[in-house]
């Protein structure tokens, strides 16, 4: 019988001769097992070159990460040598009289502009202010009076008088010039009070100051 003789050719332990199935791959169940292994010639003989196969890129990989770490650390080992040759250059050129003379001139450079951040600071500080006066004011009069010019602002609301002073507060610090309070003609009381608080020394009303001039 055909069967009975590939048996033979590949005898299997624990099987005796003679047995009417032959023991097959485990794998491919296709050819019959070699020796004493669960698996045929050809599946080992796969597997074996997978195996070596896979063992082998392992290989590479550590090989690859082994030769990238040593380049690293080459590259830094560089890199450290460069800086230690730049520093002694450095020391060098710090030596000379016009290393000195560049060194001061590079100090005087960096404390001499105001600080970048504070400028911000102020020009943030100053728009905001620019714009809640902006917000409030809604004319821009111009007036001309026996020869003189005059600039006057109309309020958004014009009765509101605690935004009317923090709207002169901030055109004067905007402005940098000086503020001058003019009391209500018509309202002695709260009017003339504030003046007197808040601006000891202040001029009477434009018409009686362009009557004096
Ligand atoms: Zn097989």
């Amino acid at each position: 019988m055909q069967d009975q003789s590939v048996v033979r050719a590949f005898p299997t332990a624990g099987h005796p001769q003679g047995s009417t199935k032959p023991d097959l791959c485990a794998q491919c169940e296709l050819r019959p097992r070699l020796g004493a292994l669960t698996r045929c010639a050809t599946c080992v003989r796969v597997a074996a070159e997978a195996d070596r196969q896979s063992h082998q890129a392992a290989e590479s990989r550590v090989a690859s990460k082994r030769s990238a770490r040593e380049a690293e650390a080459r590259a830094a080992a560089e890199r450290q040598a460069a800086l230690e040759r730049l520093g002694e250059m450095y020391l060098q050129f710090a030596a000379t009289p016009e290393g000195t003379r560049f060194l001061e001139a590079q100090h005087a450079e960096l404390i001499g502009p105001r600080n970048d951040h504070e400028y911000v600071k102020a020009a943030l500080a100053r728009d905001k202010e620019r714009e809640v006066a902006a917000n409030e004011i809604t004319v821009v009069s111009h007036m001309v009076e026996w020869g003189r010019n005059y600039l006057a602002l109309t309020l958004r609301n014009d009765r509101d008088h605690a935004r009317a002073r923090q709207v002169s507060a901030i055109l004067q610090r905007l402005l940098e010039a000086e503020l001058r309070y003019h009391p209500d003609p018509h309202d002695k009381t709260t009017s003339a009070d504030y003046a007197q608080k808040r601006t000891p020394k202040h001029e009477f009303g434009r018409t009686s100051r362009s009557r004096k001039r």
